[in-house]
């Protein structure tokens, strides 16, 4: 390293990483910046996203609104959104060749609905820009030397730089929990996050593969519900109402070492008393109809043939010859369904870690550390995650950008 040429060292080549990297190397061409990923290949996690799809961000441009996604980090990205948000991100790969469209979710992915398409992006553009990037090589020291960092590579050689970005993910993968901890950092318990509740005496696993659309889960009555898809699989439920509860509660589920009873209300938004007045309304409008063959009508039908079953309630029974009491156990079954949960599975399209470098440590202006000089941080081993729908991209692409930004503007 000579002729006064700063060097930057980014640790983790996953989006954080990538975008830090290229946004430092393009706003100040006069810098070093070298990349270290520890595998064998970098943007690992952007290849499988989505499914193969990479949902790259959410359709959602208004930084308040959009940091309501964020269970952990809300208040912290909700300021750094102002400096780069999906709309950024969006313009960002627009400008390099990479159009994105929005599905009715709100969810965004490449027109080409492929990952690599994203990968190829970041890689040419970490190229155009002369961005130096090593595989294979694992961070597993990192030390403060007067002005410079020294970072140890491996184990063995080292590498000094200027200014250096941790840019990890899941900080329990990573192997620097200590090496932070040692230079004054707290971590907030590492747990997992965006997860399937397992239900042990699956009382609806006849109907697997069945998915209500707008359903609200609660995961215990003091919490907020969460509202979305449920979907019933082989070992319990998922789908995004699900997963959202899953995020929001993620710490308090991890206490209760993920055994605890859910309650669902399989007409979402409907309020019991609305429920109870359409429960009076068929008993004269379907009087001779048979219950169990005239469903709510945004109910799949056999999960009304399961909801009426388990209340006993006869197959020949007719609406006007519902007795009192099973109209109002059909009520509960439909408003307040409750079933034990005991253990997760971790959702394929997308898992994330709760926890992390602690936010209060870190400067979200520059994402530098308030208390080590030098030391940026970028992504996922933050103490920040969002819910399901690109947000966990968009906490990265930011988080990236503005570390980037800071260390080119901020070269000692
Ligand atoms: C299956 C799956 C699908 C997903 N799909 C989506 C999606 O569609 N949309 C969405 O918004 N989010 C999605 N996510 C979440 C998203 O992938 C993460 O939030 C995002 O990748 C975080 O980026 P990151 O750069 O912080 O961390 P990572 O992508 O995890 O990258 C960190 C990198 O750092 C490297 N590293 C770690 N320790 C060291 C070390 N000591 N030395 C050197 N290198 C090191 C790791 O090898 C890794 O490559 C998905 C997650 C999973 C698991």
């Amino acid at each position: 390293m000579g002729g006064g040429t700063k060097t930057f060292v980014v640790i983790g080549g996953g989006a954080a990483g990538y975008f830090c990297a290229i946004t430092a190397a393009e706003s100040n061409p006069s810098l070093r910046v070298i990349l270290l990923e520890a595998g064998n290949q970098v943007l690992r996690k952007v290849k499988v996203s989505g499914g193969g799809r990479c949902n790259l961000t959410h359709h959602c441009f208004d930084p308040k609104e959009l940091s309501t996604r964020y269970p952990r980090g809300a208040k912290e990205l909700r300021g750094a959104f102002h400096h780069w948000q999906p709309r950024d991100t969006i313009d960002w790969f627009d400008k390099r060749g990479v159009q994105t469209k929005v599905e009715q979710d709100g969810r965004m992915f490449p027109v080409t609905n492929d990952s690599q398409t994203v990968i190829d992006c970041l890689l040419s553009q970490a190229r155009k820009h002369a961005v130096s990037e090593r595989l294979d090589a694992r961070v597993t020291a990192l030390k403060q030397r007067q002005e410079q960092w020294e970072v140890q590579v491996n184990g063995k050689e080292s590498l000094l730089a200027d200014r250096v970005c941790l840019a990890l993910g899941s900080l329990k993968q990573s192997g620097l929990e200590q090496v932070l901890a040692g230079l004054g950092h707290s971590i907030s318990p590492l747990l997992p996050s965006l997860f399937a509740f397992n239900l042990p005496h699956h009382p609806l696993k006849e109907l697997a593969g069945v998915a209500v659309q707008h359903a609200a889960v609660r995961t215990s009555p003091q919490n907020t519900a969460q509202h979305g898809p449920v979907l019933i699989t082989h070992r319990g439920l998922s789908g995004p109402a699900i997963l959202r509860a899953s995020a929001w509660d993620a710490r308090e589920l991890a206490g209760l070492n993920y055994q605890f009873t859910t309650e669902i209300n399989w007409l979402g938004k409907t309020k019991p008393i609305e429920a109870q007045n359409r429960l009076q309304e068929f008993r004269k409008e379907r009087a001779s109809k048979k219950v169990k063959n005239n469903p709510f009508e945004e109910l799949p039908k056999r999960l009304w043939l399961h909801l009426v079953q388990s209340c006993g309630i006869d197959g020949e029974t007719t609406w006007a010859h519902l007795s009192k009491q099973s109209m109002i156990k059909l009520l509960q079954q439909l408003t307040a369904y409750q079933v034990e949960v005991s253990g997760k599975t971790m959702n394929k399209e997308e898992f994330v870690t709760c926890g992390g470098v602690s936010l209060k440590e870190v400067d979200f202006r520059t994402m530098e550390s308030k208390l080590v000089p030098g030391l940026h941080f970028a992504g996922e081993c933050l103490d920040l995650d969002g819910i399901t729908g690109g947000f966990n991209f968009q906490a990265a692409w930011t988080t990236g950008y503005l570390a980037g930004m800071a260390m080119a503007s901020k070269p000692t």
